[in-house]
């Protein structure tokens, strides 16, 4: 059948989405749309993967800071079908820099020509650099250049070892040296995404309530097309049966027609049988970056910057999100700060074995480093999220390596965020995923009829 086909009429598929992220829930809202029959698997007691949201102290919010871009074509168009999008708040955001034990603020062009770590002429080819990634516009390209070779020729041998250096460092530990050129395109692109034109500030926005009431209305959409949402079920085992596809967790057995898992690639070829070994090899190839991230509710705030990059190695979180200089305090937070420390980890980073209360201990002594004035008085509430597969690590050639969103075995697909190139780790590119993914899965789909169809169809 081509795939321009109308869908038949023998009636919807049951399809089974693992994992109720925004991948997994927009694309069983996609696939609903439709007219197929869909549940969604979330292994965790509530929706939102990375985006979920939980409490901290008084205030409910996102566990991992988020922000909305004006670029954000995506995800403001679903935010438009759950009636949020005229109710995003855009705000124009400051940024700082700490190295050299001093608090830097970056804004605007003035900011910059006194920004003192850098000579004028490092300065001018930091500039060049940062113009000269805008203006790219596909960057499969730079997966053959290794990253490091790529800034270095780019902005010397100085700035890389003062600015870029610490900051690939802050966001991939040791792994940066494995990173394509492409790693840096696509991150630089996305700010340079947010930022308007003339002033060249950058406008953030928000949903008042966080992605907890984003959630929230997907769920209630979701659940009026019909799709049914089980959280708290970890897939065990997805195989191929001659009625389809069985889908184990410890709740038992069901059979689908068709299953998506949008999990990390190693769970994914952890949960599926019967996978070829270059399958296999692919998913569990992918290098994946994690992260220790820690809310941390505070009584005063601190410099009032959105994001603050930081270039020092004694300092163990890699940056200082304050959410609270972005989402009014008074508002949504009790009249405190929010504040994220995040510190992205490689797979065998000792903090994520670390205890609580260590792990406490060192970032509040790293945030006494660069705010003197707070201390464990100012500190309302401290919560951790570990997470080891947060993101695909764009290595070289990684185009050419990624593993296949159809599988060799009908009926199991994988469609996961290492299949986002040419774009950093962002809701909005989980969404674009899942709408260029659902074409090609009904496609499939119609390529393998159930059973019971089969058996209906005319010979
Ligand atoms: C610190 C941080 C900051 C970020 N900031 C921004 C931002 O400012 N703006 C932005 O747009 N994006 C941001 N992101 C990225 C954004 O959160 C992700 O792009 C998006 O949430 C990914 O969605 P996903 O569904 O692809 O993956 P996930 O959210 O990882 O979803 C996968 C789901 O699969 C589930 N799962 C795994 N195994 C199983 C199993 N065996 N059975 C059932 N379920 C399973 C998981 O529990 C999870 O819920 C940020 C991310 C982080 C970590």
């Amino acid at each position: 059948m081509a795939t321009s086909d109308p869908v038949p009429t023998y009636g919807a598929r049951n399809w089974c989405v693992v994992g109720g992220g925004l991948l997994g829930l927009t694309l069983a809202h996609r696939l609903a749309e439709a007219g197929e029959r869909v549940t969604v698997l979330e292994a965790a007691p509530t929706l939102g993967g990375l985006a979920s949201a939980w409490r901290l102290g008084d205030v409910i919010w996102d566990r991992h800071y988020h922000v909305i871009m004006l670029s954000d074509f995506y995800l403001r168009r679903l935010l438009s079908e759950l009636d949020l999008e005229r109710e995003i708040r855009w705000t124009v955001t400051r940024t700082g820099f700490y190295c050299d034990d001093h608090l830097y603020r970056l804004n605007n062009a003035i900011d910059y020509l006194r920004f003192s770590p850098l000579g004028l002429i490092d300065k001018v080819r930091l500039a060049t650099t940062l113009h000269r990634m805008s203006r790219i516009k596909d960057g499969r390209k730079l997966e053959r250049i290794p990253l490091t070779d790529w800034l270095i020729r780019l902005s010397g041998k100085r700035t890389f070892e003062k600015i870029w250096r610490p900051l690939l460092r802050a966001k991939m530990g040791e792994n940066y040296a494995k990173a394509s050129a492409a790693f840096i395109w696509a991150y630089v692109n996305r700010l340079y995404a947010a930022r308007r034109g003339g002033l060249k500030t950058e406008m953030f926005g928000y949903v008042p309530g966080s992605y907890a009431r984003i959630l929230e209305r997907l769920e209630g959409l979701l659940t009026g097309e019909g799709v049914t949402i089980e959280a708290g079920s970890p897939v065990q085992r997805i195989e191929r049966t001659a009625d389809g596809v069985r889908v184990t967790t410890p709740r038992g057995e069901t059979d689908f027609d068709q299953v998506v898992v949008t999990a990390a690639g190693p769970l994914a070829a952890r949960m599926c049988a019967g996978l070829t070994a270059d399958e296999n090899e692919r998913l569990n190839g992918v290098l994946y970056q994690g992260i220790v991230c820690a809310s941390v509710l505070l009584k005063r705030p601190l410099a009032g910057y959105y994001v603050t990059y930081i270039a020092d190695e004694a300092v163990p979180f890699t940056g200082v999100i304050e959410m609270s200089a972005l989402v009014d305090p008074a508002e949504h937070f009790g009249g405190h700060a929010l504040v994220y420390l995040p510190r992205y980890a490689v797979a065998g980073d000792p903090y994520f074995e670390m205890s609580d209360d260590e792990v406490e201990e060192r970032f509040l002594a790293g945030l006494a480093k660069i705010y003197p004035a707070i201390g464990r008085d100012d500190v309302l509430a401290f919560r951790i999220s570990r997470v080891r597969n947060v993101y695909a690590i764009s290595t070289l050639n990684y185009s050419d390596r990624l593993p296949p969103m159809t599988t060799s075995v009908p009926g199991i697909h994988i469609v996961n965020s290492a299949q986002i190139v040419n774009a950093s780790l962002a809701v909005n590119e989980s969404v674009a995923l899942a709408e260029q993914a659902v074409p090609r899965l009904l496609a499939h789909a119609r390529a393998d009829p159930p059973r019971r169809v089969r058996e209906q169809e005319p010979a």
